[in-house]
């Protein structure tokens, strides 16, 4: 398991019937729950648990993905294109927010 693709292929056999069964809304809402456990183990500077709630928000972000038949890698390639796809730059020049 070597890309973006490959990790949500991975995810799909794993989880894809009970990801279905569970269906888009609720999915998302793990999703979510995961993004407040990772926040949790950045304010308490939980190192092993941060690597492992960014793990838990991906994995559900895949799932999430596949249930909405979203290819993360050519999302991620159409809107990230090499450069910055705002100002255009590498590294971005855009004001800092
Ligand atoms: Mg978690
Ligand atoms: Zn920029």
């Amino acid at each position: 398991m070597t890309s973006i693709r490959e990790f949500q292929e991975l995810m799909r056999a794993i989880y894809y019937e009970r990801d279905s069964r569970r269906g888009i809304e609720r999915t998302f809402m793990w999703l979510v729950q995961e993004v407040g456990e990772l926040s949790r183990a950045i304010l308490r500077n939980d190192r092993e648990n941060i690597e492992e709630e960014v793990a838990d928000v991906l994995a559900w972000l895949a799932s999430l993905c596949n249930l909405l038949g979203i290819d993360m890698e050519n999302a991620v390639i159409k809107k990230y294109p090499g450069r910055c796809p705002k100002c255009g730059s590498i590294p971005c020049r855009c004001d800092l927010k």
